[in-house]
């Protein structure tokens, strides 16, 4: 299992923000904003590239909890970023596929 599928699980402790029957989402442990909070599927998909035609329910109800998670979390309206790093090269440490969500500081760009 992965570190996700265990916090799905409940075997791992995490601080969970929202649940939906397929997708939660949870702060990150190594917060790079304020508010860091990762959205993952229940079911591992390994990385965003690697998703295949059967995964577009989850990948769309995912971009919408997007949304929900900011709204819930107070930062709708004074903005957001989200980001999914794919392999080395983005810096991709767990392979289980999670958005970033950042907020609550302004957030440069480009990113790093
Ligand atoms: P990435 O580098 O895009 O693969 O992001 C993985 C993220 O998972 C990092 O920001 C980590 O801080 C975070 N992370 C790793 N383990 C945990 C955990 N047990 N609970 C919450 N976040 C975690």
């Amino acid at each position: 299992m992965t570190i996700f599928e265990k916090i799905a699980a409940r075997q791992i402790p995490a601080e969970i923000v929202h649940e939906e029957d397929d997708l939660l989402a949870f702060r990150d442990v190594n917060p790079q904003a304020p508010v860091h909070v990762l959205i993952v599927p229940k079911r591992c998909i390994p990385r965003i590239g690697e998703a295949v035609a059967s995964d577009a329910d989850i990948l769309g109800r995912l971009m919408l909890a997007v949304g929900t998670v900011a709204a819930k979390l107070g930062v709708k309206d004074t903005g957001f970023r989200v980001a999914i790093n794919h392999g080395r090269d983005a810096g991709e440490s767990v392979p289980h596929l999670h958005i970033h969500l950042l907020a609550g500081r302004p957030l440069e760009w480009p990113p790093g």
